[in-house]
């Protein structure tokens, strides 16, 4: 674990969760972090109808909000999509960008990706940009290839390094009970931080790199110890207070 980047442990609650669900979930996770180390920041995503709630549930402890995703334009024409400023209006600290459903489900490029990022920045946000290769690409040998491009895409150089975390997430590892070995983690891990000292100079020295994917609370002190990997992005583990606690908790 690094000693000079915080850690930094997310939920990423996706399409799960209604007001009596939802909101339980988030008291429990802010009355628990009394107990968490001091070094750990937590931060959950649920799922836009609950933004607002959550973030009054959540008020006066230090978990922080997010929103899963914005839209790149400010306003306008856009049926169902969420601006920045709005999801910063509704207390949003945070947005998950390109993340690999939103990739995958819904043909997000890199591209796109980058001008949310643009978008979210303009708006104060602070983003996650999630980067990962398939099960092909990786059997392929070309995992860092693929990570890497998605980072030089999905983050315009002109962005705000300090408001900037990435995950790395390898698609085949999300939902999936598979998790790489620890050895594939720091590898890739040492690869993106090279690439993002490379972009940003001291800054990228300091962008947290969050692994994701499978995440539960018997893997991950190990995986939160592993080199270059400054906290998870958990998704179904981050249904359960419980599990989600115990990820942040194993970081000590
Ligand atoms: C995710 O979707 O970001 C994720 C990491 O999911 P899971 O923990 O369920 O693999």
């Amino acid at each position: 674990m690094a000693m000079t980047r915080r850690v930094l442990v997310a939920g990423n609650w996706k399409m799960n969760g209604l007001r009596a669900d939802g909101l339980a979930l988030a008291r429990d996770v802010a009355a628990a972090t009394r107990q968490l180390s001091g070094d750990v920041d937590l931060l959950i995503f649920p799922p836009a109808t609950l933004l607002a709630e959550v973030g009054t549930a959540i008020a006066g402890s230090t978990v922080a909000l997010g929103a899963q995703d914005c839209a790149a334009d400010a306003r306008g024409a856009f049926t169902g999509d969420l601006s920045a400023a709005m999801l910063a209006d509704a207390g949003c600290e945070f947005v998950i960008l390109g993340h690999s459903e939103r990739r995958q489900i819904h043909d997000e490029t890199s591209e796109l990706v980058a001008r949310k990022v643009m978008a979210a920045q303009d708006c104060n946000l602070s983003t996650i940009v999630c980067v990962g290769e398939t099960v092909a690409e990786r059997d392929g040998g070309r995992a860092l290839a693929v990570v890497g491009e998605q980072i030089d895409l999905s983050i315009p150089q002109l962005c705000n390094a300090s408001t900037l975390v990435v995950a790395y997430e390898p698609v085949w590892a999300i939902g999936t009970g598979r998790t790489p070995t620890i050895g594939e983690i720091e590898e890739v891990h040492a690869f993106l931080r090279d690439r993002l000292r490379d972009r940003f100079a001291d800054a990228g020295g300091k962008i947290q790199l969050l692994y994701g994917g499978s995440v539960k609370p018997e893997n991950a002190h190990e995986i939160l110890a592993a080199g270059n990997v400054d906290g998870a992005l958990v998704g179904g583990a981050s249904l359960n207070a419980d599990d989600f606690l115990a990820i942040a908790g194993a970081c000590d």
